[in-house]
């Protein structure tokens, strides 16, 4: 890939991703962490009509329509890559560390906080991820429109780079690499959705087996309707911290990355459906929404994204234009 200031339009399926992460986080942001039966009947207003900004509920303090960080970190991944014109892992690292000691981060967990103060107060590249024993989505939840600037071995290597930043854990990197690679086959037109697990689990091999493990799981969830997906899910146990009541999917990389797939595969054509089905189980739904939003926007691109795209905003900038031009200035390989 390479930057540039030209003003093209941007790469429809790169655009897509960021607005489509953009988008299913602000939706899931209005519910993360609330009972799931709450999380459901929201999801279930998303596909019951054209969804437009009034489908979008605020969640104090803010407008309706802001993202977290699960976007905020995506931006400045994608800024640093059009600041470089390439990949640099400490670039992006500054990035990280300037909006969180600034304190404009949104909704942040503990793994990706720690790491970017860290390196705000001077911590090496090499020694700010949060501990090993920390596998939270973090690098995953921002990884999807790397799927569209590289391919094969130099996208499992930016992607797992980009983790290692914030999250010492093998899975956060396959989680990463298996988000962005899933991105990068749905926007090709003879990807069958139903093949992407095990190509995906395939990939991410080398980094981390239990990851691909888990990825492989998905395609048995994949016939089943969300709810029995969803308690097959919890079965497995992918989470070893999880509450033993259920209350939706952990931010733990393997249950969230898998159900965001699930959601993105079952409804790859259907970006409402696919959001609205990662969203209505509950938990961390910013970043499951995130996840299948930017999964299957890089599939339809970003003019079939509902209108509510154009709802989305920071505290009121870098919305849906500001956007778009970060993604015009970055241009697939
Ligand atoms: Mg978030």
């Amino acid at each position: 890939m390479s930057s540039r200031s030209s003003p093209d339009p941007p790469d429809p399926a790169l655009a897509g991703s960021l607005l489509g992460l953009a988008l299913g986080d602000a939706l899931g942001f209005a519910v993360e962490a609330l009972d799931p039966p709450e999380a459901a009947r929201y999801a279930a207003g998303l596909t019951a009509g054209p969804l437009d900004s009034s489908a979008i509920r605020a969640r104090h303090p803010y407008r309706a329509g802001q993202y977290s960080d699960d976007t905020q970190q995506a931006r400045e991944l994608l800024r640093s890559i059009a600041d470089c014109g390439q990949w640099q892992a400490a670039a992006f690292a500054a990035r990280l560390a300037a909006l969180f000691a600034a304190g404009h981060d949104v909704g942040a967990g503990p793994g990706t906080r720690g790491a970017a103060l860290r390196l705000h107060a001077g911590v090496s590249l090499a020694d700010a991820a949060a501990p090993a024993d920390y596998a939270g989505n973090g690098a995953a939840m921002r990884a999807a429109p790397l799927g569209l600037l590289f391919g094969g071995e130099r996208l499992l290597a930016v992607a797992s780079e980009q983790a290692r930043i914030t999250h010492r854990h093998p899975a956060c990197a396959a989680g990463a690499a298996a988000i962005a690679l899933a991105a990068r086959l749905l926007a090709s037109a003879d990807a069958d959705p139903a093949a992407i697990p095990a190509r995906v689990a395939a990939y991410v091999r080398p980094l981390d087996r239990d990851t691909a493990s888990a990825l492989l799981e998905v395609t048995a969830l994949l016939p089943l309707e969300p709810g029995k997906a969803s308690a097959r899910l919890v079965r497995l146990g992918l989470d070893p911290l999880a509450p033993r009541e259920y209350s939706g999917v952990t931010a733990h990389v393997l249950p969230s990355v898998c159900w965001a797939l699930y959601a993105a595969l079952r409804h790859a054509d259907a970006w409402p459906r696919a959001v609205a089905t990662a969203i209505a189980a509950g938990g961390d739904t910013d970043t499951t929404g995130a996840m299948a939003g930017a999964m299957v926007g890089a599939r339809i691109g970003a003019a079939a994204l509902p209108p509510a795209a154009r709802a989305v905003h920071d505290r009121g900038s870098w919305g849906h234009d500001a956007l778009l031009q970060l993604a015009a200035m970055l241009r697939p390989a």
